[in-house]
């Protein structure tokens, strides 16, 4: 490619919506234009990314044994009717009718598709097991699109959906999908966790997200620094112990604490560290039931943990108006003594005595305070966060470290839960009908550029790994007027390009500054300078981005010590 007749607008100046270093490195190096929120157009640099990507997942989905197929943006009612999702999804699926009045959305994800087609092409245990992918375009009506590609409402996703006779099948479509996942990010050079992660309302407990470690980072994540163990914190289990409940010491009192809200303010009046402290969250779930939580005054609830104690979608800190009316209180001084809710501790709070809550009035504390004697705990359970510092779970010796990380893969053990609401089975060795058990696994194709750029830049740009760069070479003319010059470029360039390299080659009549600065932001990882000073020695400038090593290699030697290069930093052992 000619860079003098490519499309490549790249920006001096950061565009000022652009929080992360991926969106705006992705703006400045012409990859891709915001088209509205959430929604961009990839322009021909940054397309030759993503479908790299896209070839990377195409290869290893194949290589697991998975079949590529294409599903509709556009998705029918009915069938979102039949899994009950039309009604449950909410506002992120994107609704609309056609010109009949017919109720359609535009596929925020496929199961139900997929488990459509499998019901009316596969009859017998005989065809399965059975993986189906495809990398196609979704729509989410995201709440807050932002951050460019990495939360669109329009974004490219592979997914795939395994179909299996029983739940040991299930189980080996799995862990060949967990395997493929991590060949994926490893030939992309990204440095990952793969962590065990909530299931939400999908149900069953088998669920891994694949995260890109970055300071950017959506999601917090932990992982033991002695054992294999790690998870993402909405999902993390706590080891808490044999916990025996220390006997009362102190009386109870009520004490002013004028002005005094927060944990933090509290403790600083009463002279206590947060820890002896509780704090009561008057937390509503999405089923409209009204429970206190209580969590040591240093600790944050874990809200998918509570609502999954609670067999609820989701929960939610409640109202003023709810809180006024359980407490007796404004928001901010509740206690759990005398509340006639259920009252939901911490386990960890199993372990304590002689503490401080809240005293369901205006600026009044109470300390001294004992659980079984001055209130009644309904429930203890682990709702809270896991933090660095927390003992781990499985191993038990080690302790947890804490990462950010942008999730870039989910897969899920589904279950029967479509299959049997579609009514998709099929007929087991005995001639009785099953229900299909699935799985579904998804990696966001943009996403993951995204994330690779946010472990892959300088101050002066890009530096994509070669599997994901956009180009292998770049071949700079530092003065294309110069015959001997352009000559020996262009001579390279054909070269290069019949060997199957992947070359830009800058030929622009610009000043050498700006084509050298235009190098550096693009990032195209090999970067060989022809000009005349070198050339009459006989040599042109080797320079590798990553490095910013420069070395002078001969005219005759440099086409074979690049592909040399190219090949190296593409090679890759895939593990099994
Ligand atoms: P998140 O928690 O970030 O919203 P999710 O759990 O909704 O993600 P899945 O439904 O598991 O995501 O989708 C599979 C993959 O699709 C994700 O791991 C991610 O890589 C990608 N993805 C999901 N939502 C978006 C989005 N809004 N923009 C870009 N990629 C996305
Ligand atoms: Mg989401």
């Amino acid at each position: 490619m000619r860079y003098s007749q490519y499309l490549l607008p790249t920006l001096k100046e950061t565009p000022a919506d652009a929080e992360v270093i991926s969106h705006q490195l992705m703006m400045r190096a012409g990859m891709i234009r915001k088209v509205a929120a959430g929604i961009y157009s990839y322009l021909p640099f940054g397309l030759r990314s993503l479908r790299k990507m896209e070839q990377i997942i195409r290869e290893e989905m194949d290589r697991a044994g998975a079949i590529e197929c294409l599903m509709p943006m556009a998705n029918p009612a009915e069938l979102w009717q039949e899994s009950g999702r039309w009604e449950k999804y909410g506002k992120e699926l994107l609704r609309f009718k056609d010109r009949k009045g017919a109720d359609f959305c535009m596929g925020p994800t496929h199961e139900e598709v997929i488990t459509d087609i499998v019901r009316n092409t596969v009859s017998s245990y005989k065809q399965l097991p059975l993986n189906l992918y495809q990398i196609q375009t979704k729509f989410r009506d995201e709440i807050r699109p932002r951050f460019g590609l990495m939360r669109g409402r329009e974004f490219i996703m592979k997914d795939a959906y395994s179909f299996d006779i029983d739940d040991s099948g299930a189980d080996t479509s799995y862990a060949k999908m967990y395997q493929a996942y991590r060949n994926i990010f490893n030939r992309c050079g990204l440095k990952f966790r793969s962590v065990e992660a909530d299931s939400g309302t999908i149900g069953g407990n088998f669920s891994h997200e694949f995260m890109v470690l970055a300071e950017s980072g959506e999601d917090a994540i932990v992982s033991c620094d002695s054992c294999e163990y790690a998870a993402n914190v909405e999902k993390a289990e706590l080891l808490y112990g044999e916990l025996e409940t220390p006997a009362a010491t102190m009386e109870l009192q009520s004490v002013d604490t004028p002005g005094q809200k927060s944990i933090a303010e509290v403790a600083t009046f009463l002279e206590l560290s947060p820890h002896q402290l509780l704090k009561t969250l008057i937390v509503q779930t999405a089923d409209d039931e009204v429970v206190a939580v209580l969590l040591r005054g240093d600790r944050e609830l874990n809200p998918i943990k509570l609502a999954n104690l609670l067999d609820t979608d989701a929960v939610h800190m409640a109202e003023d108006k709810v809180v006024k009316e359980v407490t007796g209180a404004p928001t901010g001084f509740a206690g759990p003594i005398g509340l006639k809710i259920k009252v939901i501790a911490d386990t960890e709070i199993k372990g304590m005595a002689d503490f401080v809550v809240g005293g369901n009035g205006v600026d009044l504390h109470f300390t001294g305070v004992n659980q079984g004697r001055d209130f009644t705990v309904s429930q203890f359970a682990d709702v809270r966060q896991a933090e660095a510092g927390d003992p781990c779970p499985r191993c038990t010796s080690g302790k947890f470290e804490s990462w950010r990380g942008i999730e870039v893969g989910h897969i899920f053990k589904l279950g029967t839960k479509y299959s049997e609401a579609m009514n998709a089975t099929v007929l087991d060795a005995q001639g009785k009908s099953q229900p299909l058990v699935m799985g579904c696994y998804g990696i966001g194709a943009g996403r993951t550029v995204a994330a690779a750029i946010e472990q892959n830049h300088d101050e002066n740009g890009l530096i994509l790994p070669m599997p994901l760069a956009p180009f292998q070479v770049l071949v700079t003319m530092v003065n294309p007027k110069d015959d001997q010059v352009r000559e020996a470029a262009e001579k390279l360039y054909r070269q290069l390009l019949d060997l199957g390299l992947e070359v830009l080659l800058d030929d622009r009549d610009e000043r050498p500054g700006i084509k050298f600065k235009d190098g550096d932001l693009i990032g195209i990882p090999l970067r060989v300078t022809v000009g005349a000073r070198s050339l009459k020695e006989g040599n042109v400038e080797l320079k590798e981005r990553r490095s910013g090593e420069v070395s002078l290699v001969p005219v005759a030697d440099v086409v074979d010590q690049l592909q040399q290069l190219v090949a190296d930093a593409l090679a890759f052992t895939v593990e099994s």
